[in-house]
């Protein structure tokens, strides 16, 4: 065999085996330059064929020319298989099991006083009440003075007080203080209801938070009486409990008010049999309310002899405990997600 044969067959050999070996595009891509290319390593012995005699160039260039086909036969067949593994690769590392279950879609829920808020207000605005909100940082003059409570009155004592800058500047208290507001820039009739938050200075308990929300209400009118205050109460009683709601009122002290009551409901939780949470007497205090104090009336130029008014204010929270039978007005605010998903 003649040597340039023998040079052929190698470089073919060669060409082969380490074609098998190339794994990727861009090892195939090197090998095609390195011996299809322009100046690979075929190319390179088709153009020492020139220097043969001549009566050897014409089987040398057949045997080249087969070669050539050979190797570009089997660059083809091993840049599909290479294409076909990594498909396989795809197809399996992208593989979905529509088999298995879907992700759950977490979506937000009211607060449970959010939503116990928006049923008081609900109820009271189809009796014709108007709903307004304040400022939480008041002044001292709108959350007692206004409201019949001087300094150094002892009945400062029934609220605890956070002071932003003592003495005029405070959180309020209670939603109390929107009466006077309310009533300087609106003339007679009012009939309002304040929903807000209220800060009290005072240790947590399963009763009491340092936070919480009230709703007020104040009615302003000629001639309204005791009678108005209860019909509205008790009507707001059946609604947000139940029809047949049974209701208490017993006199109570709020220096704004005189008389001053609190209403009491049958106990929803044994109604009225008596139980742990209404502490075996069948009753739970609701909210306390009173016909508006002559002075209060004064204090933002009414004058009591022409108009009067009634006014009563509810913690959300007890109503919401009552309600729902919540024992822990702290439930409210732990965050804990078990509690809260329960009323949403
Ligand atoms: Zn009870």
């Amino acid at each position: 065999m003649a040597a340039i044969d023998v040079a052929l067959r190698g470089l073919t050999d060669r060409a082969l085996l380490e074609l098998t070996r190339a794994g990727d595009r861009s090892a195939i891509e090197a090998w095609r330059t390195g011996y299809l290319g322009r100046s690979g390593a075929l190319s390179l012995h088709m153009r020492s064929i020139g220097q043969l005699p001549s009566e050897e160039r014409p089987a040398a260039g057949q045997a080249a020319n087969a070669a050539k086909d050979t190797l570009e036969a089997a660059f083809a067949a091993r840049q599909r298989e290479l294409e076909e593994q990594a498909l396989d690769q795809r197809l399996e590392s992208e593989h979905i099991d529509v088999t298995l279950p879907g992700r759950p879609i977490h979506t937000g829920g009211l607060h449970p006083i959010t939503h116990t808020l928006r049923r008081i207000l609900e109820i009271f605005r189809d009796m014709g009440f108007q709903v307004a909100e304040g400022p939480e940082v008041e002044l001292d003059w709108y959350n007692f003075q206004a409201l019949n409570i001087p300094p150094e009155h002892p009945a400062r004592d029934m609220w605890d007080t956070f002071y932003v800058k003592p003495p005029s500047i405070l959180l309020r208290t209670h939603t109390s203080p929107m009466q006077a507001r309310i009533m300087e820039r609106t003339r007679p009739p009012v009939r309002v209801v304040v929903p807000g938050r209220c800060y009290r200075y005072e240790g947590q308990d399963a009763s009491h938070e340092w936070m919480f929300y009230q709703v007020e209400g104040l009615a302003v009118d000629k001639g309204l009486t005791m009678a108005d205050l209860k019909g509205v109460l008790v009507a707001f009683a059946r609604r947000i409990f139940w029809p047949e709601i049974q209701t208490r009122f017993r006199c109570d002290y709020f220096p704004f008010v005189e008389p001053g009551v609190e209403m009491s409901v049958q106990c929803p939780l044994c109604r009225g049999e008596g139980c742990r949470v209404c502490k075996t007497t069948g009753w739970i205090e609701l909210l306390g309310a009173g016909m508006v104090h002559p002075r209060v009336l004064r204090n933002v130029g009414y004058d009591p002899d022409v108009v009067n008014g009634f006014a009563f204010g509810m913690g959300a929270e007890r109503i919401a405990m009552v309600k729902h039978g919540v024992d822990d007005i702290r439930s409210f605010y732990g965050n804990d997600l078990r509690f809260l998903q329960q009323f949403t």
